[in-house]
């Protein structure tokens, strides 16, 4: 199948700061790859200070009158948004899949999420409403009001280039915000799609600005006096150096790290369904989502059927690149990444675990030099091995064989993270216990990838999130506001002097 669009490499992907490309001519650039083909597509400009410090200034600039902008008028610019958002889905699908890899069917799905959050951010008008208690006291109303909080940045990962940084500006520029997006610099291009459909759909130029780059430029907004608030998405350690760092800046900030998403299956599971569910949970983006499941947990004597199902469906995955819609997996992000798996796999292997099916050795015909790895599945793995206690984010599924739910209970209790997980079960009972017991952010009970919906939030817990709101919700609409109560009494006679603390009275 013929590509829909030529690598070009030499194309440069700037900055987008107060409404414009911006930054051609920087000092310093990384490359942007096309994973299927192996080799590098594109430059990306890696802001340094100065950069970043012109983009806050533009936001800072444009969100004093943004922030006063009606809500009505708010509220049309994200319903414009949205009819533009759909109707680039294939392009932003085309974007993902030769930046990230995946496939573009995946992609839009990631775009179709991504629209459900900004399906909420449509309701600002009902959200931002405050509330009001008449008579307090004598004569005396209090209310309350919600007010933006300034000058928001976001810092984002490679594996939802589109739907992450979504989350967060579509609540955050609702609210009356101004946002910079620092979004992964190994796919930065949906962002600029993003800035210049906002653009399109009539935000005031400064709103939404975009700065690439590295290390360097996260830095210059954690440290920056006119950021107020910080939103990140990405891996459990530097999720955690942003927080401290954007904290002792004085910032609000949310962090939401890293993942080991187990799958617990009773011995009562539908195991057809259970195994479908792996299949595409553990290797759907090929292993690349935060909320994919890593670690499978088979209670009982349910192993050796539940491998041989799923051996027989991995059997039948189509591999190659994402642009062909036929294809069920696509390749991994870099040359990195696959060395890092490649590796993990081999440690498995040492560490005594039986590998059920290898993907190692695997080549696309075509594509030879692409970061291709096979879905890959480990039995018989126990909690000391690293393919159990770390995240390898790529196509590896590895199961442990456990007695009982209570055994199954300890070892998510034992487990770092706190993401998301699932039950594969008929028995209500278990289920119930289960949702009750587990200390995970988002469960999903005969459902593998239980992602919220927009109008809910979507957070872990544990190593999965620093932080005390959840993304996107109504939670993301309490991130980026801040709370005012007033007071207030209007009345035609004196009260008089009066030292006593007020009362209701
Ligand atoms: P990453 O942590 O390497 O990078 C995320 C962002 O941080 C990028 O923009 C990157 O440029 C920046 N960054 C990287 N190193 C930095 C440093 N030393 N100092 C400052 N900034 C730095 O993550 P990734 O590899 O892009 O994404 C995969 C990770 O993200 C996985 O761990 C996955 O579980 C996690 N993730 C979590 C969620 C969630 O909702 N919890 C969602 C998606 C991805």
């Amino acid at each position: 199948m013929a590509r829909m669009q030529a690598p070009v490499r030499t194309r440069t992907i700037t900055h987008f700061i107060g409404g414009k490309p911006y930054g051609d001519d920087s000092a310093r650039f990384g490359d942007v790859y096309d994973p299927a083909l192996g080799e590098v597509q594109a430059r990306v400009a890696f802001a340094d200070q100065a950069t970043v410090d012109l983009a806050v200034q533009a936001a800072k600039t444009a969100q004093a009158a943004w922030g006063r902008t009606p809500l009505g008028k708010r509220a049309e610019i994200f319903f414009a948004f949205r009819t533009l958002m759909k109707e680039h889905a294939t392009q932003f699908g085309e974007i993902l899949a030769s930046e990230h890899g995946k496939i573009v069917s995946d992609a839009e799905g990631e775009v179709a999420r991504a629209l459900e959050v900004v399906d909420f951010a449509c309701s600002l008008t009902h959200l931002l409403k405050g509330e009001f208690s008449e008579n307090v006291s004598t004569t005396i109303d209090t209310y309350s009001m919600r007010q933006p909080v300034g000058v928001c940045a976001g810092i984002t990962p490679f594996n939802f280039p589109m739907m992450v940084p979504v989350w967060m500006f579509a609540i955050s520029i609702a609210c009356g915000n101004a946002f910079v997006l620092k979004p992964s610099e190994r796919d930065p291009s949906a962002s600029l799609l993003i800035a210049d459909l906002l653009k399109r759909a009539g935000l005031p130029d400064g709103v939404f600005n975009v700065v690439n780059g590295d290390k360097t430029a996260v830095d210059a907004l954690l440290t920056h006096p006119d950021v107020n608030a910080i939103s990140f998405v990405g891996s459990t350690p530097i999720a955690k150096y942003i927080y401290s760092t954007a904290a002792a800046h004085g910032k609000r900030v949310q962090a939401l790290g890293g993942a080991k998403n187990h799958m617990v299956v009773m011995p009562d599971a539908d195991l057809d369904s259970a195994a479908d569910a792996l299949v595409s949970a553990g290797y759907g983006s090929a292993g690349q989502r935060c909320m994919a499941i890593s670690a499978s947990i088979t209670v009982g004597d349910t192993a050796d059927a539940l491998m041989s199902r799923i051996k027989d469906r991995i059997g039948k995955l189509k591999i190659g690149p994402g642009f062909d819609r036929g294809n069920d997996m696509g390749p991994v992000v870099n040359a990195a990444a696959r060395d890092r798996i490649l590796d993990y796999i081999k440690q498995g292997e040492a560490a005594g675990a039986t590998l059920v099916v290898d993907g190692r050795d695997f080549r696309v015909s075509g594509y030879e030099k692409g970061f291709f790895i096979g879905p890959t599945l480990f039995d018989n793995v126990t909690p000391k091995m690293s393919i159990y206690s770390d995240e390898i984010f790529g196509p590896v599924l590895v199961n442990t064989r456990v007695g009982s739910l209570d055994e199954a209970l300890q070892m998510l209790r034992d487990n770092p993270y706190g993401n998301g997980t699932s039950i594969f079960t008929r028995s209500g009972a278990a289920a119930r216990r289960f949702q009750s017991e587990v200390e995970v952010g988002m469960i999903g009970i005969n459902v593998p990838i239980p992602v919220p919906v927009g109008y809910y939030s979507f957070g872990g817990w544990k190593a999965s999130l620093f932080g005390d709101l959840h993304i996107y919700g109504e939670d993301g609409f309490r991130f980026y506001t801040r709370g005012k109560v007033i007071t207030s009494r209007w009345h035609d006679s004196n009260a008089g002097v009066n030292l006593g603390f007020p009362t209701h009275k």
